[in-house]
Formats: structure tokens, sequence, C-alpha cells
């Protein structure tokens, strides 16, 4: 596929990542955000077609079959992608396309988009970040504790990004991200560094007593 820039921006939840880029497309309208299909119910604040595309799986799968996803991968039970119409209808508009696709979609579409850029976001700590799930109160310990897991996994993956942010406040983060899209800037961190912040977190996961603590809490209920 042959195209002006898209941009992919992937995150952790509780990174920060859906509060960032609906600024960024609310205050450049050159930029939009590309709507997504996925399997999952509707929550009560969302519209069909601006939040998403909701389909049946059945529907999910004919697109899939018929080739028209860029992209699609499976979260927490549920099917995501990004259909190539929806990159084409953005280009058309002669606006730069945005999406926010988890890793294993971007594994996919790396191959796929010869301009794309993309960003990853990063937490300051794990600690932060499961300070971060545990602020926003919809979820119970185990869900928490299953997102966290897939933000290990996904950490891990890091390397498949070439700009990395992290995400210490939200406006320095926003900022930040604004001017590397916008502007063109270079990132506050150069690529080796980002990887080795990735380390450093998964190091992160793999000794720190209250994370272990936490394990075995939820594996002896
Ligand atoms: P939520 O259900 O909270 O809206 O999204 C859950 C996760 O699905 C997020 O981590 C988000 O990045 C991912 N996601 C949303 N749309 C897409 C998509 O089109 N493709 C892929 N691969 N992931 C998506």
């Amino acid at each position: 596929m042959t195209s002006p820039v898209v941009y992919v921006v992937s995150a952790p939840s509780g990174t920060g990542k859906t509060t960032l880029n609906r600024r960024l497309i609310n205050e450049h309208a050159e930029i939009q955000m590309s709507v997504s299909y996925t399997t999952r119910k509707k929550r009560v604040n969302e519209t069909d077609g601006i939040d998403y595309h909701f389909v049946s799986e059945d529907k999910f799968r004919e697109l899939i079959k018929a080739g028209q996803m860029l992209e699609y991968a499976e979260v927490f039970d549920t099917l995501y992608g990004t259909s190539f119409a929806e990159i084409t209808r953005i280009q058309g508009l002669g606006k730069i396309a945005l999406l926010e696709i988890d890793v294993q979609g971007w594994r996919q579409a790396r191959e796929k988009i010869d301009t794309s850029k993309s960003i990853f976001i990063l937490p300051p700590s794990v600690e932060e970040l499961w300070q971060r799930l545990e602020l926003r109160g919809t979820e119970s310990k185990d869900v928490r504790w299953r997102r966290l897991m897939t933000a290990r996994a996904e950490i891990s993956s890091g390397s498949l990004y070439e700009t990395f942010l992290i995400n210490r406040d939200l406006d320095s983060a926003y900022t930040e991200l604004q001017g590397i899209i916008i502007k063109g800037k270079k990132p506050s961190i150069t690529k080796a560094k980002g990887v080795a912040y990735c380390q450093q977190l998964l190091a992160e996961f793999d000794s720190a007593g209250w994370l272990q603590k936490l394990a075995k809490e939820l594996a002896d209920k």
C-alpha cells in the first residue's frame, strides 16, 4: 500500500493513549482517527461509526475472509481490527490517519503499510501503571491483573516500534506527541533508550516485591 503517512500509536491499557489521541484529533483537524471494527458491545457513551463500527463476530469474520482488514487482533476475548477502506477514506480527505491499535495489530500492519510511523507510549513504571488501572476503578482486581500481564507481553515487543514516549504526566506527554506528529520534532528519547526503558520495565515486572505479593494473593483466591 503506498500512501501518505499513517501514524500508529500503541500503549498498554492504563497508559493514557486514548486521552492523548482524543486530544490530538480534537485540536488538529488535519488528523483523523481510524474507526476500528469491533465485536464488543457498545458502551453507553459510545456511538456506532464514531467510536467503533460495532459488528457481529460473523460479520467481522466475513470482512477478514474478504481480505478487507489491514490488521485485526483478539484482545480480551473481543475482535478488533482496522479496514483498508478506513485508511483509504481518511487519505482521500487529504488527512493523516491515526491508528490506535495494539501490538498484535501493529505486528501485521507494519508489513502492509510502507509509509507508517509508529509510536509506543510507556508508563513511567509498572507500579504507576497498576495504580492508574486501580484509579480507573471500573474493573475487578482479576481483570486489572490480566491487563497488567498483557501490558508485560506488549512491552516485551517494544522493539517493533520506532518512537517511544514515556507518559509521566499527561500535559508533557501530549506536548511531545503533538510535537512529533504535527511538527515533525524528534522524540526526547532515542529508539535505543526506548528499548532499554522497556527492558527496565520488564525487570520491574520480574522482581518487584509488591507484584509477587499480588500474584500470590490472586493465585490463593
Ligand atoms: P477498548 O475495548 O477499551 O475500546 O479497547 C481495548 C483494546 O483494543 C485497546 O488496547 C486498543 O488498542 C485495542 N484496539 C482498538 N481498536 C483496535 C484495532 O482496530 N486493532 C487492534 N489490533 N487493536 C485495537
